[in-house]
């Protein structure tokens, strides 16, 4: 198969194919596109509302894992045959359409790593290594997942330095007031969520990044809930370090993006050591190749990057606006159900808040709510989700979250709040 073949071979989205579906929305047609929404569960229609843990994969995705292992397989960057150089120019680009999906500059400052979490460890164990010393301040927000304050903890630990936290109020709001406050010279890096998973709640992500550059520290933002909602340009945003996974994106669970600005990545040292990273070895000494490879050490994840691409391109063809304003719809539309159910408070129940839908009811345990609710066939999450910290702000074990997608629908706002209903009346 010649690379024109290959990529002839690759599959595009049946929405991209269609002229007249651009710019209007038809979920009907958007559930045809994920085959598992067919899948029933426990004799009931798959509801599926765990959007915000991963999202469920489009054929355009799957077909495209399977057109590259059926018809390209190769390592990548050092062959010369001809299946190595498809695949690399299959796997770099991607790399190009994550630059464009979220606006860097330069494919050169795009690395592939595993996932959000990967991203942020690179960060912290690379760049916060050589920059964190003694007496120095991190700061993070209470709103954390834990992939965001661990890493740091390590790295605070190392060094001697302090872990400031800005705190939320009772709504779940980011307090910018109080992270004016602890912001001083001291701050070497602010590393924030930009959507929270537990709550949905949106931070003031600009006024954070101007307020952190103001004193001369560098800006993370945690992208793995926005990237998917939000038109994200990290060149107008001008954070030092975006952090995603494709996972969340419609994409292959195994895919991290981790966006650096080149002028920071070019001073940082390597994250892991082995093949690919480097220029040239001798048992004397070692030289590292430039960015991006200089942190994609080893043979990395191919068929799901290459994959990648078929999910970037599938929300691209759509649109984030369109997708979101449908998101925005079901989330009114559930929320005010949910709402009326007694004993029932939504957190982060402010405006702006994106896909998520995060509740307690008095007396009853979440993990009962969820376990109820699988029997009719609805996921949701129930727990801490991996921020322990924002629960305990709020003196709570966990909460029930469902989350939403571009393919739910209205019908399933109703069925998931109806079947709620009936679960809060056996549980009271
Ligand atoms: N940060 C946030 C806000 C998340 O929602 C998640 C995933 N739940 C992570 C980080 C970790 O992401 P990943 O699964 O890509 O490692």
């Amino acid at each position: 198969m010649s690379t024109d073949s290959y990529h002839s071979a690759l599959p595009t989205t049946s929405i991209m194919a269609s002229e007249e579906n651009h710019n209007t929305f038809d979920v009907r047609r958007i559930r045809a596109d994920f085959p598992i929404l067919q899948r029933t569960v426990k004799g009931k229609p798959l509801v599926y509302l765990d959007n915000a843990a991963t999202t469920q994969k489009p054929t355009a995705v799957i077909d495209a894992l399977t057109a590259y292992y059926t018809g390209c397989n190769a390592n990548i960057h050092r062959g010369i045959h001809t299946l190595a150089d498809e695949a690399t120019a299959a796997f770099e680009a991607t790399r190009e359409a994550a630059r464009r999906f979220i606006g860097a500059a330069s494919t050169e400052e795009i690395i592939f790593t595993r996932g959000t979490t990967e991203s942020i460890n690179l960060v912290a164990a690379s760049w916060g290594r050589e920059h964190i010393r003694e007496g120095d301040e991190i700061i993070l927000s209470t709103l954390e997942h834990h992939s965001n304050i661990v890493p740091w903890q390590m790295v605070a630990e190392e060094r001697g330095a302090r872990i400031r936290v800005v705190p939320v109020d009772e709504d779940g709001a980011f307090q910018y007031e109080a992270f004016l406050k602890l912001l001083s010279t001291r701050t070497r890096i602010v590393s924030i969520v930009h959507v929270s998973n537990a709550l949905g709640v949106v931070q003031p992500i600009e006024d954070i990044i101007r307020a952190a550059h103001g004193v001369g520290a560098l800006v993370l933002v945690d992208g793995a809930q926005s990237a998917v909602h939000l038109d994200i340009d990290v060149q107008r945003l001008d954070c030092d370090f975006f952090a995603c996974a494709a996972h969340k994106i419609y994409g292959p669970t195994g895919v991290g993006i981790l966006y650096a600005k080149h002028s920071i990545l070019s001073t940082m040292a390597p994250y892991q050591g082995g093949g690919e990273m480097i220029r040239e070895v001798r048992f004397t000494g070692t030289t590292y190749n430039d960015p991006p490879f200089r942190f994609e050490a080893g043979t990395p994840n191919i068929a799901d990057v290459v994959a990648f691409r078929a999910a970037i391109e599938y929300v691209e063809a759509i649109g984030k606006p369109v997708i979101r304003a449908h998101e925005e719809a079901l989330l009114a539309q559930v929320s005010e159900r949910v709402l009326k159910i007694p004993g029932v408070r939504i957190l982060g129940d402010i405006p702006g808040r994106i896909g998520v839908l995060s509740f307690t009811v008095d007396g009853v345990h979440p993990q009962d709510i969820g376990i109820l609710l699988d029997n009719q066939g609805v996921a949701v999450r129930t727990g801490h989700h991996c921020t322990q910290p924002l629960m305990h702000r709020f003196g709570i074990a966990g909460t029930t979250r469902a989350s939403l997608a571009l393919y739910n629908t209205s019908e399933e706002m109703d069925f998931f709040a109806t079947s709620l209903e009936k679960v809060v009346r056996m549980l009271s």
